[in-house]
């Protein structure tokens, strides 16, 4: 049938006598000049199909200005006109829903659809800030899927599954239910041609099969309700080729397995009849208890009301019955849109405000969060309902608050992403970092790694993340500007007064004197003098409390000390390790490691409780154990999760040559150990005997360095020392 603008006034006169028909007429004159020229597929004038959306709207009894937009629908979109050209000639309202539909119209969702329909949907709801375009955007497609048979193959496939993953969906969560069953039925038909034809040739034969008895079912009904006096429409009805088909995949059936092909129902006046009805019928034939649902006294979300029950009807074939009143049927049915349907007198009643309440927990509600970043955008959300949907470079869906710019999406991506942004591209197009997302946009960032975020990002950031993120980084930055401040100071002060500030520093020397300003960490310590706060003498006179004394036994120099200090000064730190051993029984007892032995993971140890200081670990066979008291002796094992370091001690004999302390440093420190003491003693004819304390974290890494130190040159041999020589 070819619908004509009389055809749509008509319907609207039809269930709104004072309807504004004029606006409906103007926009249809404005609709056929500008896609005037313009073809469909099917090679009929292209203003066929805005008529044939404008006719289903008001087919759903919507007001006129959502009949007035769906004949503009595609204008923005397909034509030059704008929004402020619509606005101008047709009102704000009307705009604003043009506007919203072309905004859905631009969302490509053919290659994200699989993934995350789920989130599609929400977008599309979110983004309809008038329901109106959605039920227009529904409308649109139900044409586009009456006429799909234009497109090629591959299009209609892609179309189809679009439908069945996103369009019917919203439809059934609108609640209107010929929408979803029509859209579901012609995708099916697209998407899987021979299941639609296997279905469509078993629901024909059944019907004939099953005519006499729908009509035996109807009629004793009627004649049972009529003696009780009960008026009932009483309709009978085969269910879609799709729902069947979908219930034979679920519940893996045989068709003749789908008992419930045909669905009776019966519209009554009253709702107390509705219950009284269903008595009479459960007195008739006997119902399937687990089967009754009492969708009157318990709607559905969205606003479904019913009776359902089961009974063992005529002959023992089980029978499914709904029962409801001409109100709930319209619902049903109409879904949302009888809320959104032209009223006469009121605008937006108690109940079309209800609606809207729960679509926005819809939204809300479909949030999941693990992050606890998130959780606090989360809860400025609920209190702020507005939030936007943008795609990823991969199709992904991220939700952010309202007024989100690229960089509260670069933080949400990841924190380095965030920290590394340089610019963004929204569909493609440069925009500042300070552009505002809008639902919709595809956003990509572009990162530098020499890049760094800046002060003023805090100013338009949006998310608690990106805030923190920021500040944190900002905060990093000043404290190693200090610390790099703090540093030069102190190297001019210890430097005049004849010491190497960083050597020390490097030997942990100053560890001492951070403590006693009570910071954790030197490098807060040496921050704070940056800041101004503490005087590089103040530290010099904390870590050398004796410095005059020092400066003449620094002066006569440790002459291995300063040469290690030169060599391998970086790896000579002081490292207190008493961690890493399980002592039985005792969960947090204090653990020390002997100095005479010095056990290593992977030696077999021996633990002996001290007084007052804890259990003190020994290699097993350490010969001072065996003049400990045995009662003092508790088991103990390394747990896997030991410290870093242990300290472990060598002995090398070798025959002196230049710079063969050089040597032996750097292989100990090449493999990753640190060297904590050491001691050399010369002898006749060049003969070196060296004594390095080393830090290692295991016997294998202590085997590795003593086998590297064999290789040095003039090295003789090389021995790990477990007792005291
Ligand atoms: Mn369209």
């Amino acid at each position: 049938m070819v619908i004509r603008i009389n055809d749509i006034l008509e319907t609207i006169t039809e269930y709104n006598s004072d309807a504004d028909l004029h606006l409906v007429e103007r926009a249809y004159i404005y609709s056929a000049q500008v896609h005037d020229g313009h073809m469909r597929l099917s090679g009929e004038p292209y203003l066929l199909h805005p008529l044939n959306v404008a006719f289903i709207l008001a087919k759903m009894k919507l007001d006129v200005e959502s009949v007035s937009a769906g004949l503009l629908h595609d204008v923005i979109e397909d034509t030059h006109t704008t929004k402020e050209e619509i606005e101008k000639r047709f009102g704000r309202s009307i705009a604003h829903i043009v506007e919203g539909v072309t905004k859905l119209s631009k969302i490509n969702f053919s290659d994200k659809v699989a993934r995350q329909a789920e989130s599609l949907r929400k977008m599309i709801l979110a983004m309809a800030d008038d329901i109106r375009v959605v039920l227009i955007k529904l409308a649109d497609r139900l044409h586009n899927m009456r006429t799909l048979s234009y497109h090629k193959p591959d299009r209609q496939k892609a179309i189809a599954h679009e439908t069945l993953d996103i369009y019917a969906p919203i439809a059934a969560r609108l609640g209107i239910f010929w929408l979803k069953q029509e859209l579901e039925d012609l995708a099916f038909f697209y998407c899987m041609p021979e299941e639609y034809k296997k279905i469509d040739n078993l629901v024909n034969k059944a019907r004939d099969e099953k005519e006499a008895y729908v009509k035996e079912v109807m009629q004793r009904l009627q004649e049972k309700l009529s003696i009780e006096g009960i008026e009932a429409d009483i309709k009978g009805r085969f269910k879609q080729h799709y729902s069947i088909y979908h219930k034979m995949l679920s519940q893996n059936l045989e068709f003749n397995q789908v008992y419930d092909l045909i669905a009776f129902r019966i519209i009554l006046d009253k709702k107390a009849q509705c219950y009284e009805v269903m008595g009479i019928i459960h007195d008739m034939w006997k119902p399937i208890h687990y089967k009754f649902k009492d969708y009157i006294g318990v709607p559905k979300q969205n606003g479904y009301q019913s009776l359902h029950t089961t009974v063992i009807g005529p002959h023992g074939q089980r029978v499914e019955i709904q029962l409801r009143t001409k109100d709930m049927d319209e619902v049903a049915e109409a879904g949302i849109a009888a809320h959104w349907s032209y009223k006469e007198g009121a605008a937006i009643d108690e109940k079309t405000g209800k609606t809207f309440a729960w679509l926005r927990d819809l939204v809300d509600n479909q949030k999941e969060s693990t992050d606890p970043d998130e959780f606090l955008e989360n809860v400025r959300i609920d209190l702020y309902p507005d939030e936007i949907y943008v795609f990823t470079p991969d199709g992904e869906i991220k939700t952010l608050p309202k007024g989100a710019t690229p960089v509260d999406f670069a933080y949400m991506i990841h924190t380095q992403v965030g920290d590394q942004c340089v610019g963004a591209k929204v569909n493609g197009k440069m925009v500042t970092l300070s552009h505002k997302l809008e639902t919709g946009n595809s956003v990509s960032i572009i990162t530098s790694k020499d890049h760094h975020p800046t002060p003023d990002w805090i100013n338009f950031v949006v998310t608690v993340k990106a805030r923190s993120k920021i500040k944190h980084w900002i905060n990093d930055q000043e404290k190693e500007r200090s610390i790099s401040l703090g540093r030069e100071m102190c190297e001019k002060l210890f430097r005049k007064k004849g010491y190497n500030f960083n050597a020390m520093l490097k030997a942990g020397e100053l560890d001492s004197a951070a403590e006693s300003f009570s910071f954790k960490e030197v490098d807060d310590l040496i921050a704070h003098v940056g800041f101004g706060k503490i005087t590089p003498l103040q530290l010099f006179h904390r870590a050398l409390p004796d410095s005059d004394k020092d400066v003449e036994q620094e002066k006569k120099g440790d002459k291995l000390s300063s040469i290690l200090d030169k060599i391998i000064g970086k790896n000579r730190k002081r490292k207190k390790n008493n961690d890493g051993v399980i002592v039985k029984g005792h969960d947090d007892i204090l653990v020390k490691f002997s100095k005479c032995c010095t056990p290593l993971p992977g030696d077999d140890i021996i633990g002996f409780i001290t007084q007052g200081q804890g259990v003190t670990i020994h290699r097993k066979g350490c010969l001072n154990t065996l003049q400990m008291n045995p009662e003092r002796k508790i088991d103990v094992q390394w747990s896997d999760n030991y410290a870093e370091s242990y300290p472990a001690r060598i002995r090398i004999r070798a025959t002196d040559r230049p710079g063969f302390l050089a040597d032996i440093a750097t292989t100990i420190s090449k493999n990753g150990a640190n060297i904590i003491n050491a001691h050399t003693d010369t002898y006749e004819f060049g003969a070196v005997r060296s004594y390095f304390t080393v830090s290692v974290s295991s016997i294998e890494q202590l085997e590795k360095v003593m086998n590297e130190l064999r290789k040095v040159k003039h090295v003789n041999d090389v021995k790990r020392i477990v007792t005291t020589e």
